[in-house]
């Protein structure tokens, strides 16, 4: 028969044998999910939190559920299409039409404005001089999305919270993800600030729909890409990765 301490020791060894290894760093992708428990009604642990972040992205889930949001705006915008005078669609750019997960992997969830990008894949990596870079990589269904939009005649419309200071870098990154043949880009003046994005994407949607549009499709991965009206349907694609108030 065991002592009692000699017994809480095994369960503890075998606790520790069957749970799986931390990554050494959030800088690659694991190998297969990381599970933990979280404590009762405490905040979750934020190195919890990016392992379900690293989970969620790194094994498929966000890019099906990406898909799926893509997959209907495009089947309402082909219905649509033909039913109002000067159609048009917005799309926000950064995590709607590019995908900056090569930075957000590199930095680990945090946000990083100032200094190089020249450490990828270990990070880390300034945000502007990402953007500079040109180097975020195409969301496929969107792109597909854009394609039928074009197909459709519907003019296309990017709504960025990027500013000016970045428009050649920004033009050339869609470019080279296969966008092409938009109608606008709307980017911020540099150094303007708003308290929420919306207070400066919706105003713009104003004026594209004041040149006699009809934005029958907003879609963009942030609330505050989708809020203060200016267009028939919204659409919000995933990004639990960030958040821009
Ligand atoms: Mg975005």
């Amino acid at each position: 028969m065991f002592h009692r301490r000699t017994l809480l020791a095994l369960v503890a060894l075998l606790a520790a044998a069957i749970s799986p290894p931390e990554p050494a760093s959030a800088t690659i992708c694991p190998t297969s999910p990381i599970l933990r428990r979280a404590e009762g009604t405490r905040p979750a642990n934020i190195g919890d939190l990016k392992a379900q972040l690293l989970n969620y992205k790194c094994f498929g889930t966000y890019d099906r559920e990406v898909k799926q949001v893509f997959v209907r705006a495009q089947a309402y915008l082909e219905r649509r299409a033909g039913r109002v005078s000067k159609p048009a669609i917005v799309f926000d750019i950064d995590e709607t039409s590019l995908s900056n997960w090569a930075a957000i992997l590199a930095n680990d969830f945090g946000y990083i404005p100032g200094g190089s990008c020249k450490e990828l894949p270990d990070g880390p990596c300034g945000w502007t001089a990402w953007e500079e870079a040109g180097s975020a990589k195409v969301i496929g269904p969107a792109r597909d999305l854009f394609d039928a939009a074009k197909t459709k005649g519907v003019a296309i419309f990017f709504i960025t919270g990027r500013h000016e200071k970045v428009r050649a870098a920004t033009e050339a990154n869609l470019r080279t993800a296969g966008y092409d043949g938009w109608k606008e880009l709307i980017m911020r003046p540099d150094g303007s600030r708003t308290p929420s994005a919306a207070d400066y994407k919706a105003p713009e949607r104003g004026k594209i729909q004041a040149q006699g549009y009809t934005i029958i499709v907003n879609i963009g991965d942030q609330l505050s890409d989708l809020a203060g009206g200016f267009a028939d349907r919204t659409f919000k694609v995933p990004n639990p990765f960030y958040l821009i108030p």
